[in-house]
């Protein structure tokens, strides 16, 4: 059992705690500052042990270290960044069965946001948390990688239970579908949730976490493969890294 509280920061970043109530181990994913996840953690009477880190970019490591020098918590981060994770002393990589308390974590190596992009997969709790590789509707930009790196770990991502739950790290997702119906406009299951999306952010409800099925089949960016997306943007039966190369390109310009 995992418990997972969501902490909205700066401006659409979302830092996650998650419990594992049975050896009381509490993790914060990505802790983009350092100030209200403490703040938190002390409210809810949790004793923060680890941050779990997905890549390197300041609005994901920057309370690292104030955390760490607060609580004496452990920094887990990916083999594939070395150098660029502050503080980390574990280094987990893609394939490995990270454990946290009684519940295990499968790591997933993504690059294409970062060139050393990782994702937990809590298998038992339905959660992926995957920092900027996917959002909802959305994925990362690609920074340090190819359109064939961030096709390849989308798709691994992709192949996950419809069940799981996409706790990305930030509320981009009425943005990505505005953009979204641009290039799948006849996609009837991305109609339905962006009618969801736009009445959630009315009323500041967060969207986030989204379930990987839901993703599946509204995400343009899972879709490069789809027949109905690539007709949509005359690329059809074209190989899908040119049409993810291309969506993203067009959302790059949006
Ligand atoms: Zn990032
Ligand atoms: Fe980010």
């Amino acid at each position: 059992m995992l418990d997972i509280r969501q902490i909205p920061v700066l401006s659409d970043n979302y830092v996650y705690l998650i419990r594992e109530p049975a050896s009381g181990a509490v993790g914060v994913v990505d802790p983009a500052v350092s100030e209200p996840i403490l703040t938190e953690a002390k409210r809810l009477g949790w004793k923060i042990t680890h941050i779990l880190n997905t890549h390197h970019h300041g609005d994901h490591v920057g309370g690292n270290l104030e955390i760490q020098a607060a609580t004496g918590c452990t920094i887990v981060g990916p083999s594939h960044d070395p150098d660029r994770i502050p503080g980390m002393a574990i280094q987990v990589t893609d394939g490995d069965i990270y454990t946290f308390g009684n519940e295990a974590a499968q790591v997933f190596f993504v690059p294409g946001h970062t060139r050393g992009h990782i994702a937990y997969w809590f298998k038992n709790a339905s959660a992926l948390f995957c920092g900027d590789t996917m959002f909802s509707i959305g994925c990362g930009r690609l920074f340090e990688g190819t359109p064939q790196q961030m096709w390849t770990s989308l798709s691994r991502l992709r192949a996950l239970p419809a069940e799981t739950r996409i706790f990305c790290a930030h509320e981009y997702t009425e943005s990505n579908v505005r953009f979204a119906v641009t290039v799948d406009p006849g996609n009837a299951a991305l109609r339905a949730y962006e009618a969801e999306v736009k009445d959630k952010r009315a009323r500041n409800v967060p969207t986030v976490p989204s379930t990987l099925g839901l993703e599946r089949t509204a995400n343009p960016f899972l879709r490069a493969d789809a027949p109905e997306l690539q007709a949509a943007i005359a690329m059809t039966g074209r190989d899908p890294v040119d049409v993810f190369a291309e969506v993203r390109r067009r959302k790059d310009v949006f």
